[in-house]
């Protein structure tokens, strides 16, 4: 049967080197920025006329999901996950009031979504946040809103398969007792996260179609997607 709609809501980030960066705190060995590098020109001799380019990134730039691994040991990866864990309905969290810099909890979420969200379904956080995101400043960082434990604990319980962020999504509730133990006890309980998503003031609708199918990585923890509403 096919999928009726009327528009396609793009939600996904532009991977645009001039204003996208990554954080690159302790632990890493590389600090890998997106970029993009000329490898052929259209000109060059004996090069048939083509340009190739190729991308620096890590799989964690722009608009994508994480697989559990990311967060747990041993996790499933990326080329394990069904593929019908990135199509399918979705609801959108209106959470504008949680800007700037507030706690998004339980009361929240129920007030926001309870009455409609299925067990099954993706949970888009919504705040405008990425509309105008900035390259990641410390700025945009503060600003972003936090997910409560009790609201991470709800979001699971309720059977969200997906959680994805219109904000960053590395904040937690202070006094939290893991760094990024909001995303960690959602990769621990198998739930994506897919962060980095813009544009979900264009959701007209409560319950959407939502498809960002990753790359067919082998042996991932996380893969870029272009992410879309089907309205
Ligand atoms: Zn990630």
């Amino acid at each position: 049967m096919a999928t009726a709609f009327d528009r396609i809501v793009d939600i996904s980030l532009e991977l645009d080197p001039r204003n996208f960066a990554m954080r690159t705190p302790t632990g890493f060995t590389k600090d890998l920025q997106f970029a993009m590098e000329v490898l052929k020109e259209h000109d060059a001799p004996g090069g048939a006329g083509q340009i190739v380019r190729g991308v620096h990134m890590r799989l964690h730039a722009g608009s994508h999901v994480d697989a559990p691994e990311h967060n747990v040991r041993g996790g499933a990866q990326i080329h394990e996950l069904p593929l019908a864990l990135f199509i399918g309905d979705a609801v959108i969290a209106d959470l504008r009031d949680k800007m700037p810099g507030k706690a998004i909890t339980q009361t929240d979420l129920e007030k926001a979504i309870g009455s409609y969200l299925r067990h099954g379904d993706r949970v888009l956080l919504r705040t405008d946040h990425n509309n105008s995101y900035d390259g990641g400043s410390d700025k945009w960082m503060k600003a972003s809103p936090y997910l409560t434990i009790e609201a991470t604990r709800w979001l699971i319980e309720k059977g969200a398969v997906i959680v994805g962020y219109d904000f960053y999504h590395g904040n937690d509730e202070p006094g939290s007792p893991r760094v990024f133990h909001n995303s960690r006890t959602l990769s621990e309980h198998g739930v994506i996260t897919m962060p980095y998503l813009k544009n979900l003031d264009r959701i007209t609708k409560q319950r959407v179609t939502l498809i960002a199918l990753p790359l067919n990585i082998i042996g991932a923890e996380a893969s870029p997607v272009r992410a879309v509403a089907l309205i």
